[in-house]
């Protein structure tokens, strides 16, 4: 201590410090914590009146209660138990920090720039009874005492769930803001999106209401056309969300949105990576351009079990199959057929025979149309 004593005189002698820097000076000698405590025990000691203006810190240290109080407010819109306070200090402070350190040999004790965030994450901790987490925080301040800036970052929350589609005409993705092709702009909001009449619209201004959320991401397991219905248990989905405010939402089984219905939709830790395989049951109806026999549809049996191969895939990703195959005649120009069978397999195409084969227009020896496809069922394998 009586040399510590010694090295503060030298100190104070030379440059004027608030108690939070001269704690600074010490703690780590002293195998100490609580810098200010520290600054004012070593202050009554050397007999050392307190300083109008830090020659360090110009006194952002004992102030630093304002922006606290700053982002205590902001903080009140968000819903998070961890977080993270960041700090971009003027370079001149930092100079003096080094300085000083290096003058009186002090280099192993903490810069200002980590006692700024510790202090502040040690009382916004206390006011608002959550944690510092420097891995993975629910939301980031940043404040960047250069520009008097402030920023909040949230965590993006990830959400998996399944659509049901119950009327035709609707399409799946929705097309992005035409000014700023989806990055988010002052005409859409910020959402990317400026309507919300298709699937992905639906659901992403539920999200955005629900959530306070800016963007939403959407992953599909699978595609479908505007005049597809989609039965049963419906599509799964994935959604990253953007910048939420609230992230404990619970949210019904079934949410009804027009005419799509969102099931058991909730929050996941990730989204799977890979490309997530599932099979589906799916109803097409197709028409031909010349009349069938009377038995002509029996050949279409013969799809069950057969590898299909998609032209633009790969030789060893050609192991899409159907599994199963029902088919119903209409009229002498027009048939259905209910096929379970992998995701990924152009139905359109299937039918046509566009790059795909065995086709149902190549099996019948009679070009086919595919006019619509309903998916009853979708399971996902993984
Ligand atoms: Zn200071
Ligand atoms: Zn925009």
């Amino acid at each position: 201590m009586d040399l510590v004593i010694e090295e503060t005189r030298q100190i104070l002698r030379e440059y004027r410090l608030c108690d939070y820097c001269l704690g600074r000076m010490f703690a780590s000698k002293l195998r100490l914590v609580s810098h200010k405590n520290l600054g004012e025990k070593i202050r009554k000691i050397t007999k050392q009146s307190k300083p109008k203006s830090c020659y360090l810190c110009k006194n952002l240290m004992p102030e630093l209660d304002t922006f606290l109080n700053k982002i205590l407010d902001m903080s009140k819109e968000y819903e998070f138990s961890t977080f993270l306070i960041g700090a971009i200090l003027k370079p001149s402070i930092l100079d003096r920090d080094d300085i000083i350190r290096s003058k009186f040999k002090l280099r192993g004790i903490a810069g200002i720039k980590s006692d700024v965030t510790r202090e502040m994450g040690k009382q916004f901790g206390k006011k608002t009874r959550t944690k510092v987490d420097y891995q993975n925080p629910d939301i980031v301040f940043t404040i960047d005492f250069k520009k008097d800036q402030f920023d909040v970052k949230p965590k993006a929350l990830f959400l998996q769930g399944r659509y049901t589609k119950e009327a035709r005409g609707i399409p799946q993705k929705q097309v992005s803001c035409n000014r700023c092709d989806g990055k988010g702009c002052f005409v859409c909001d910020f959402h990317g999106i400026s309507e919300f009449n298709s699937v992905e619209g639906h659901i992403a201004k539920f999200l955005f209401e629900k959530f306070g959320a800016q963007q939403a991401k959407i992953t599909w397991i699978g595609s479908e056309d505007q005049s597809s219905l989609v039965l049963g248990n419906g599509r799964p989905f994935y959604v990253k969300l953007i910048n939420p405010h609230k992230r404990k939402i619970v949210i019904p089984k079934k949410v009804k949105l027009g005419n799509i219905s969102v099931l058991n939709l909730r929050t996941v830790s990730k989204i799977p990576g890979d490309q997530i395989k599932f099979k589906t049951d799916v109803l097409l109806e197709i028409t031909t351009e010349n009349d069938l026999a009377p038995d002509a549809l029996n050949v279409l049996e013969g799809l069950k079990d057969m590898p299909i191969a998609i032209s633009e895939n790969l030789p060893w990703k050609n192991q899409k199959r159907i599994y199963d195959i029902k088919i119903k005649r209409l009229d002498t120009k027009s048939f259905a057929v209910m096929m379970t069978l992998d995701g990924g397999i152009p139905l359109k195409r299937l039918v046509t025979g566009n790059n795909v084969e065995p086709s149902i227009s190549m099996l019948l020896e009679n070009a086919c149309k595919c006019t619509t496809f309903d998916f009853h069922k979708i399971v996902t394998s993984n």
